[in-house]
């Protein structure tokens, strides 16, 4: 299941995507004082981050409940490192493919044994899946604050208009991204004049293949393949 995904994410224009075991992600709750500084603007102001998103140490136990992630992340370039326009354009992107995988991995229901809907009809939001523990569950995390909207209902003071799209950061769980990169064996910068924004897609229950367990806890596996791409043996 977790190969489809990171197989569908190269597909909708993923510059990297892998697979690792969930114990491979570290976890730093200093991370919600970046947040609490509000560099971004973001703080308070958006549903799917601080304070809103929920305390550090219950989101971090959340992402311990999982068994693995396939992490992805796009490339977008820009005209200088000034180009903020540049920056929101691949941040919309990036945000559009992650939707797009959103629906893929609602799509593998066949991954939930007895579910009475059909992929489409599923009334649920693929983090809320009412067949846990039998089945699959997913937490997509994106990059920065949830971008569905133009002005989060946060500011407005609305409940939120999409939940069923609403997307957190990674950053809001506490996750050390530029490890996570490291352990994906992918760059957290990749060359000047470019941005780059990453995502994952935590899952827990359904069916773990065997030849799935051993490679995602294999270590090294994303760097390997890291190694064999840029020699130009893999294409993307
Ligand atoms: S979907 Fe819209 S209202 Fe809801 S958290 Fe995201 S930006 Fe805010």
């Amino acid at each position: 299941m977790m190969e489809l995904l990171r197989r569908k994410a190269l597909e909708l224009g993923a510059f990297r995507a892998e697979v690792l075991d969930v114990s491979r992600v570290s976890l730093d709750a200093s991370f919600r004082s970046l947040c609490e500084s509000n560099a971004c603007g973001n703080y308070g102001r958006n549903y799917m981050c601080p304070p809103d998103a929920g305390g550090i140490e219950e989101l971090m136990e959340e992402i311990r409940s999982y068994d693995r992630l396939m992490v992805y992340q796009t490339v977008g370039e820009l005209e200088d490192s000034y180009d903020f326009e540049g920056m929101m354009e691949a941040g919309k992107r990036h945000n559009e493919l992650a939707q797009k995988l959103r629906v893929f991995a609602r799509g593998l229901c066949e991954e939930r044994p007895g579910c009475p809907e059909s992929p489409t009809a599923c009334p649920e939001s693929a983090t809320a899946c009412p067949e846990e523990p039998a089945g699959v569950n997913f937490l997509h995390l994106g990059a920065g604050g949830c971008r569905v909207c133009p002005v989060c209902a946060k500011v407005t003071g609305e409940p939120c208009r999409h939940p069923d799209l609403a997307m957190r950061s990674l950053e809001t769980y506490g996750i050390n991204v530029s490890l996570l990169a490291q352990e994906a064996g992918m760059r957290y910068i990749n060359g000047q004049n470019t941005v780059t924004y990453f995502g994952a897609i935590f899952a827990r229950g359904g069916r773990i293949q065997e030849s799935e367990k051993t490679a995602l806890t294999a270590e090294g596996s994303g760097a390997e393949r890291a190694e064999t791409k840029e020699n130009g043996e893999e294409n993307r």
